[in-house]
C-alpha cells in the first residue's frame, strides 16, 4: 500500500521503503529550486503578465512567509536576545549628502564594459578572460571600462531640478550612522552596543541574475556595533563567528558554508579586517554576508560633514572618544536562497519521487498544516476547531481537497515540518493524527495535548 492510499492514523506505513534518491547535481539543483519556487508561491517574476522586469521578483504567499520568517530569525538572535543592540527604521529615499559623506558618490562603482559586436554589457571584473565577449565569443572588442555609479537617482517634488535630487540607499547601513547620536541619547547605551536595521537597499547592477542572488531590488540586515577602538579586534572576531553559526544553527550544513577572510588587496582602505560567510551555490562560493571591522570612518566621515561631534563621552573615566564600527551586513533575499537550496532533497517513497524541503522550523513558511481526511461535513467542525486551536500559536495551512497523500506531498515540498489530519475516529477519540515531514512517521495525539505536543516536536 503506498502512503498515498494509507490511513493517516496507519503508523505502520510511514518511512517504510524509503530509498534515499542522488541529491540532483548542481545545474539541476538550481532548475528544480527556482521551478518549485515558481509552481508553490515562493517567487514569481515581476510583473510577469507584462512579459516580465528583468531580474525582479516578487514574492508570493509562500515566499512572503518564508523571507519574514529569514528576517525574523536573524531580528531574534540580534535584538531580541541581546541587551546591547537596538532596531532602527531608516528612510529609503536619502539627499545626496549622505552618499556625499559616505564615499558612495564618488567611489560606488562598478567597472563597465560593452562589446562591440553585440552589445551585451559586462562587469570587467567579473571577466574570466578580459579580451572575450563571454556572450559572442568576439576577440578584443570591448569599449574602454566606464565607472558606472551604481546608485538609482531620483527626484523628490514636482520640479525635476538638480536641488530636488535624491537616492534610493543603496545599503541600509548608512541610516545607522547618521542615527547614531539620535540612539545614543534616547537609548541609554554605551559602547559596546549596536544599532540593527533590516529593509530594502537598491543598486543599478551590471549584471544581475542567478535568480534572487542578485538583483536591483533586495533586502539587507545589517548591524553595526559600535565599540571603545582597543575593544575592535576582538569584537570583530566574534561577531564572525556568531555570524556563522547562524547559519549553522538553522540548518545549513556547515560543509556548505565557509567565512573567507579578504586578502589585503580586496580590503576597503579603511578595513582593517572584513570576513566573508560564503555558502556553496550551484555555480561555486558565493557571499551571504560580510563581517567588516570599519574603523571610525563612516562615523569621522559624517562627523566632518554635518558639523556635529559623532563622538561617545563616558562620564565615569572622562574619557571622548570616536567608537570604532564592526558591521555584520547580510542580505535576506539572498540568504532565504541559500536556505531554499541547502534544504531541497528528493527521496523515492515506494516507487514514488518525494520532494521535501528540510527546512528549520524557524525558516519553514508554515509550522503546521491541518488537514481534514476528507471534505465531508461531518469533519468540519472538528477541523476548524483543530485550526483555531493552532492558529493563535504559529502559521498553520488549512487545506482539505485532494487525496491525503498528495496533499502530504504538497506540505512536503513547502517544507511544513507537521501535518495535522482529522479524520472521521477523531469524532470519537478526540485525538489527530500528527504526521513528521523528515520522518514520515504519524502519531496519534489527543486533542486536548496537541499544543504541547507540537511545540515539543517544533523545538522552537
Ligand atoms: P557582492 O560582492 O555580491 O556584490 P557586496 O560585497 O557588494 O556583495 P555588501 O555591500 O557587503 O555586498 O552587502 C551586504 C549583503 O547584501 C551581501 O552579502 C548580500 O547578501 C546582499 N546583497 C548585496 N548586493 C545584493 C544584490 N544586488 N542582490 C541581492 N543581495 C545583495
Amino acid at each position: 500500500m503506498s502512503e498515498t492510499d494509507s490511513s493517516p492514523s496507519d503508523v505502520s506505513a510511514t518511512d517504510a521503503g524509503t530509498v534515499p534518491v542522488e541529491v540532483p547535481n548542481d545545474e539541476t539543483l538550481m532548475e528544480k529550486v527556482v521551478g518549485l519556487c515558481r509552481q508553490r508561491g515562493f517567487v514569481f517574476p515581476s510583473a510577469e503578465i507584462y512579459g516580465g522586469f528583468r531580474s525582479t521578483y516578487d514574492y508570493g504567499p509562500i515566499g512572503v512567509l518564508m523571507l519574514r520568517n529569514v528576517k525574523d530569525a536573524w531580528w531574534r538572535s540580534m535584538v531580541q536576545l541581546r541587551h546591547d543592540v537596538v532596531g532602527l527604521d531608516a528612510a529609503i529615499l536619502s539627499p545626496p549628502a549622505i552618499w556625499e559623506a559616505s564615499g558612495h558618490l564618488s567611489n560606488f562603482t562598478d567597472p563597465l564594459v560593452d562589446c562591440r559586436e553585440c552589445h551585451e554589457r559586462f562587469r570587467s571584473d567579473n571577466l574570466d578572460d578580459p579580451t572575450t565577449c563571454p556572450n559572442c565569443g568576439a576577440e578584443d572588442a570591448f569599449t574602454e571600462a566606464r565607472q558606472f555609479n551604481l546608485m538609482f537617482k531620483t527626484h523628490a517634488g514636482p520640479v525635476e531640478t538638480s536641488g530636488a535630487e535624491c537616492y534610493l540607499r543603496p545599503e541600509t547601513a548608512q541610516g545607522m550612522f547618521v542615527n547614531f547620536a539620535n540612539v545614543l541619547q534616547t537609548s541609554r547605551r554605551k559602547p559596546p552596543f549596536g544599532i540593527a536595521q533590516i529593509g530594502k537597499s537598491f543598486r543599478n547592477e551590471i549584471t544581475p541574475g542567478n535568480f534572487v542572488f542578485r538583483t536591483r531590488e533586495f533586502e539587507q540586515m545589517e548591524m553595526e556595533y559600535f565599540v571603545p577602538p582597543a575593544e575592535a579586534q576582538r569584537w570583530y572576531e566574534y561577531w564572525c563567528t556568531e555570524r556563522f553559526d547562524w547559519y549553522v544553527d538553522l540548518g545549513i550544513p556547515p560543509e556548505k558554508l565557509r567565512l573567507r577572510p579578504h586578502d589585503d588587496d580586496e580590503l576597503s582602505h579603511y578595513s582593517s579586517g572584513t570576513s566573508d560567510v560564503e555558502f556553496a551555490f550551484p555555480w561555486g562560493w558565493g557571499e551571504l554576508e560580510g563581517i567588516a571591522n570599519r574603523g571610525d570612518y563612516d562615523l569621522t566621515q559624517h562627523a566632518e560633514h554635518s558639523g556635529e561631534k559623532l563622538e561617545y563621552f563616558d562620564q565615569a573615566s572622562g574619557e571622548r572618544y570616536r567608537p570604532y564600527v564592526i558591521e555584520p551586513a547580510a542580505g535576506a533575499t539572498r540568504t532565504m536562497m541559500a536556505f531554499l537550496l541547502a534544504a531541497y532533497d528528493e527521496e523515492e517513497v515506494r516507487g514514488e519521487r518525494r520532494v521535501v524541503l528540510r527546512l528549520h522550523p524557524r525558516i519553514a513558511p508554515f509550522k503546521v498544516a491541518v488537514l481534514p481526511l476528507s471534505k465531508k461535513p461531518e469533519l468540519n467542525g472538528i477541523a476548524s476547531e483543530v485550526l483555531s486551536l493552532v492558529q493563535p500559536h504559529w502559521m498553520c495551512d488549512y487545506d482539505e481537497t485532494q487525496s491525503i497523500g498528495r496533499r502530504y506531498r504538497r506540505q512536503d515540498e513547502l517544507g511544513t515540518p507537521l501535518c495535522v489530519t482529522v479524520d472521521f475516529d477523531s469524532l470519537d477519540d478526540r485525538a489527530v493524527t500528527v504526521r513528521d515531514r523528515d520522518t514520515m512517521a504519524q502519531e496519534r495525539v489527543p486533542i486536548d495535548g496537541l499544543i504541547e505536543h507540537l511545540r515539543t516536536k517544533l523545538a522552537l
